[in-house]
């Protein structure tokens, strides 16, 4: 008899954003005159630059002719791409052998499969509120997770605390939910805390195109010491709206062992098995993301977001509520106004402004009292939202 995993059995049922989506429909069907703005979701809205179509249209063209056809392709992505991601991270100042890059189909993807090569005895650390990925793959494999409260008093950038031994570190900067960014110093600390205890930090550096502030890190390997204690993850999702065409990429440096063996060769080793690469068209529209006119094109997608996020934090200074984020992420993460729980402020925001968020209790425990809005709307959306924000929550209302 074939047994399951019965791990799966102690994953919580993630209900945030199907809970969100009742809510928000059966407010449509109590008011279809409403016109109900979202700015829930995290995922972009801007079309795929000019320089990528142009790039995988010619992929495609490749694949039509005899002498430029492609099969099956390295696993691990076509050196012009890893040499692409190369040259990117030389201008955050981080040196990378182009195979200490690996390709893949996505951020989420590795996140989940990275785990294949650690025991399921490491103990593993999270931040709360949390990416709720992390906590799940983990439940999967049954591995303990410890979780490190992220608040208001330490601006939802916790420290590590030398008094919890932990195996697997996850740090995401700049984050998701809270847009909270890590500065050096502070990642020097978790870097030394992992150095201290051999663990592992998985870095995931999904939205470090968001940062503009040159002092701010965009990679963890501007800390020195993370190539001995790192993996970066990173993807085309946000940098360059690849989140429905698929691209990411992880970085596993060969000076990163444990228990003396490699983890890039363990990882080159899972990867060469379990998985056969990204396409060859996704792969030519990802490269030409970093040529120079694809990195001016993301640009404007990039400031086109950060634009609507100064929009949401220029409301919300104006209402005096605290928030983090917003200024190198596009997300903003704010205390609800009057006290409220976050579900109850959904409803309230939902009811009042036709607008809606994503409370920050689903994200976990510590999210309580919080919500969290997007930048990847519209400019006009949402300016009409933070006017109707401001006209409900305001105090002179
Ligand atoms: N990491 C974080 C923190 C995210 O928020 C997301 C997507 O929302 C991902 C990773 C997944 O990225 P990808 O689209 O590359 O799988």
């Amino acid at each position: 008899m074939a047994h399951i995993n019965s791990n799966y059995l102690n994953i919580k049922e993630s209900y945030l954003f199907s809970e969100v989506a009742k809510r928000a429909a059966a407010f449509k069907a109590a008011h279809p005159e409403a016109d109900v703005i979202r700015l829930g979701i995290g995922d972009v809205t801007r079309p795929l630059c000019p320089k990528v179509i142009e790039a995988l249209h010619s992929g495609v063209d490749d694949m039509g002719k005899a002498e430029s056809f492609k099969g099956y392709g390295p696993e691990q992505g076509y050196d012009f791409l890893k040499n692409s991601l190369k040259d990117y991270y030389a201008l955050k100042g981080v040196e990378l052998d182009k195979d200490e890059i690996f390709v893949s189909d996505g951020a989420k993807s590795d996140l989940g499969n990275i785990l294949d090569i650690f025991s399921k005895d490491n103990v593993v650390l999270v931040p709360d509120p949390v990416y709720p990925v992390y906590v799940d793959t983990n439940t999967m494999d049954g591995r303990e997770i410890v979780y490190l409260e992220a608040n208001e008093a330490n601006g939802f950038l916790p420290l590590p605390d030398d008094s919890i031994k932990a195996d697997l570190i996850y740090i995401c900067s700049p984050n998701n939910p809270t847009g909270a960014v890590y500065n050096k110093e502070q990642l020097t600390q978790w870097v030394n805390y992992a150095l201290k205890n051999n663990s592992v930090i998985l870095f995931d550096a999904a939205y470090e195109c968001f940062v503009s502030d040159p002092s701010l890190p965009r990679s963890i390997y501007e800390i020195e010491g993370a190539k001995t204690c790192a993996i970066e993850f990173c993807s085309f999702s946000k940098t360059a709206g690849f989140t429905g065409t698929r691209c990411g990429y992880t970085v596993v440096p060969f000076a990163l062992e444990r228990d003396g063996c490699s983890l890039n060769k363990f990882w080159l080793r899972r990867q060469t098995t379990k998985f056969n690469g990204v396409s060859y068209i996704v792969q030519k529209g990802a490269a030409a993301v970093f040529t120079p006119d694809g990195i001016e094109q993301i640009k404007e997608n990039i400031d086109y977001y950060k634009q609507n996020a100064k929009t949401i934090t220029d409301t919300l200074d104006r209402l005096g509520i605290w928030y983090c984020g917003g200024k190198h992420s596009p997300y903003i993460w704010f205390r609800c106004p009057d006290n409220m729980g976050s579900w109850e402020f959904f409803d309230a925001l939902l009811e009042r402004a036709n607008v809606v968020g994503t409370p920050g209790e689903g994200f976990g425990e510590c999210g309580k009292g919080f919500f969290r809005l997007t930048s990847f709307s519209t400019h006009e959306n949402t300016q009409e939202a933070m006017r109707r924000f401001e006209k409900a929550f305001g105090k002179n209302d």
